[in-house]
């Protein structure tokens, strides 16, 4: 090019140096072309002199020392000229300093990287920002810490981005939480809002609350942001506890928390706070929104009452795709299969866009309801008809319907072919399946896959495999198992069961032993009655009461007669549960209603609506 007379220009000059960089090529072709730069006098801008440190900085086998030099003297120069760093600058810069070995040297850089931010004027939020982004990105903790201490003692007001440099990292989380106790200033609203996402974010339930403790004043963000991560973390019941901090602060809910609060409501099937949350959104005048109109919908259906949630769902002035949605799922998983997928048509005829839950929904509708051709139909029409591509989910949901519907086979293939790595969750759907319908799959292969090539944390996968194995009569198989979940460290989940009276939780959790009480005794009354009346109960093979049990009886002496009893649990039912909850419904006149882990079963005069499932 120099040759045919054309010399370089800026941009060339660019271009030419980020290739030296990307190769690290600095010492050699870099230098050169540094030189041919200063000869043909290319102007020197801001961009340039920022690929000239990038450069240098990336430059490979080279001596540190040598490298810095170079770094620091297109530093020197940037500072002669005047010219003003950017974000990108502060990141070369450092970039250069950060393989440094020589502490002394790597610290002599800082300070002039900070002497250079010094030269603005009055750097606006943007410019801080950089600078404590590029430090904290090197991992100079301390450095961009005390920097975002000075930039408040400017006044300069932190903007998101600020704020989640310094609470992207955790080590910066922990030392601004600490300099706020120390300093005993009062927090800034947003700043003290964004740690509270930041630790609630990241599990540390105690930390946000402190935080909220020292904070003097909180607004309705405080609050839902709080909410909302309890929520995702599963703590529904802490999630409501906020509630009463609402309305100590004196802040007026909005509809983002009041549907966070529902959603709460709804995690623990909990339909009396459901139903005060519903009044509150009615007389608040949220029953115009979809976001609270939505969530009451979720909440009645994930409380087994679908007369509720078609109302709350006929409230919707315009339903959108989460509305149809909500209302599918909850249909489905109550065990209206028929009205989940009319629904579906009614849907499309309103011409609601449909999207990937509309066709999760539909297809373990057609799952529950043994729609197996349906549900393919559905499957493979995603695609081809709707331009929606199928996630693992989908393929999760064609497993269920393939092995429910007997064809173990194709259930595999589809594990094997689809273009996701299976997950825990498809082989425990297939074992659940087959578990369920007594087929058992080719053993030595099954276990293979699940247990060593997977190599699942998850014990829920080795106790499906060992009963499986046990039911087919091959206890050989379902020791080694057992043996390999012990050796791997692994313990079950406690399996628990929760229910609500008078807006009170009940939890009953594991498998108690048996004592002496007014529940004990009553449950034992009933064995005796169910075994009087010659009907076939078996022991449990453990000599213990399951949770659910416990928690029936609880029902039965708590709930008044005209109202049916609504039971949670966080794993599947148990068969023997299942059948002795079916036995006692022969007798006792009640509506009993158990939410799993994945559907709803309604027991009346010994029947369920599951019929089996
Ligand atoms: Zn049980
Ligand atoms: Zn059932």
């Amino acid at each position: 090019m120099i040759e045919a007379g054309v010399y370089p220009n800026e941009f060339t000059s660019v271009k030419l140096l980020g290739v030296c960089s990307f190769l690290g090529l600095g010492m050699g072709y870099g230098k050169v072309l540094h030189a041919q730069l200063i000869r043909f006098v290319v102007e020197m801008n801001l961009v340039l002199k920022t690929a000239i440190v990038d450069m240098y900085a990336k430059c490979e086998w080279v001596e540190d020392a040598i490298k810095v030099r170079e770094a620091v003297n297109a530093l020197v120069d940037m500072e002669l000229s005047g010219i003003l760093p950017n974000n990108f600058t502060y990141a070369s810069l450092l970039n250069a300093s950060s393989s440094v070995l020589s502490l002394e040297l790597g610290e002599q850089f800082h300070s002039r990287v900070i002497m250079l931010f010094r030269g603005i004027a009055l750097p606006n939020v943007i410019s801080w920002t950089s600078l404590i982004a590029g430090f904290a990105e090197h991992g100079l903790v301390e450095e961009s810490f005390w920097l975002f201490a000075e930039m408040q003692a400017a006044e300069v007001q932190p903007n998101s981005f600020t704020l989640s440099t310094i609470l992207g990292n955790l080590l910066l989380t922990k030392k601004l939480h600490g300099h706020i106790i120390k300093s005993k200033a009062d927090i800034d609203m947003a700043v003290g809002n964004a740690l509270v996402d930041a630790y609630a974010g990241g599990g540390m339930t105690d930390e946000a609350w402190a935080v909220i403790g020292m904070m003097n004043h909180r607004d309705i963000i405080t609050n839902t942001t709080l909410a909302a991560r309890l929520n995702q973390q599963g703590d529904h019941q802490m999630a409501l506890k906020v509630i009463t901090h609402i309305c100590n602060d004196e802040v007026k809910m909005d509809e983002f928390s009041l549907a966070s609060f529902i959603s709460a409501a709804a995690g623990l099937g909990t339909m009396e706070t459901g139903k005060l949350l519903h009044c509150y959104s009615f007389k608040s005048g949220f029953g115009r929104c979809n976001l609270a109109s939505n969530s009451l919908v979720h909440l009645y259906s994930k409380c087994g009452s679908m007369f509720n949630a078609c109302r709350a769902f006929k409230d919707i002035t315009e339903p959108d795709t989460v509305s149809w949605n909500v209302l599918i799922s909850g249909l489905a998983s109550n065990g209206h299969i028929s009205e989940a997928l009319s629904a579906f048509d009614d849907m499309r005829l309103a011409r609601v866009k449909l999207d990937s839950f509309t066709f999760l929904s539909l297809i373990f509708a057609c799952s529950q309801g043994s729609l197996l051709n349906l549900g393919l139909d559905y499957f493979y029409s995603m695609e081809k008809t709707y331009h929606i591509t199928p996630k693992l989910d989908h393929h999760v949901c064609l497993v269920d319907l393939l092995s429910r519907g007997g064809r173990l086979e194709e259930a595999m293939g589809v594990i094997e072919t689809m273009p996701f790595k299976p997950d825990s969750v498809i082989y425990k759907t297939l074992l659940n399946a087959c578990n369920a319908h007594g087929n058992v799959p080719p053993e030595e292969d099954m276990a293979r896959r699940c247990i060593v090539e997977l190599d699942p944390c998850d014990p829920a996968i080795y106790l499906l495999l060992a009963s499986l194995y046990d039911n087919a009569g091959l206890s050989v198989f379902s020791d080694k198992i057992l043996k390999l979940m012990r050796e791997r460290g692994l313990r079950s989940r406690p399996r628990q069961c929760w229910m609500e009276v008078k807006s009170k939780i009940y939890l009953f959790s594991g498998r108690e032993k048996i004592g002496k009480n007014e529940i004990n005794e009553k449950l034992e009354f009933l064995i005796t009655e169910i075994k009087n009346k010659g009907y076939p109960y078996q022991e449990n093979e453990d000599k213990l009461y399951h949770s659910e049990q416990l928690a029936l009886v609880f029902g039965v002496l708590s709930v008044p007669t005209s109202a049916p009893i609504r039971k949670n649990k966080n794993s599947l039912i148990c068969t023997h549960c299942h059948s002795f909850i079916m036995l006692v419904t022969q007798f006792v006149d009640r509506e009993i209603i158990v939410r799993d882990r994945k559907r709803f079963h309604f027991f009346k005069d010994g029947q369920c609506s599951c019929r089996g499932h």
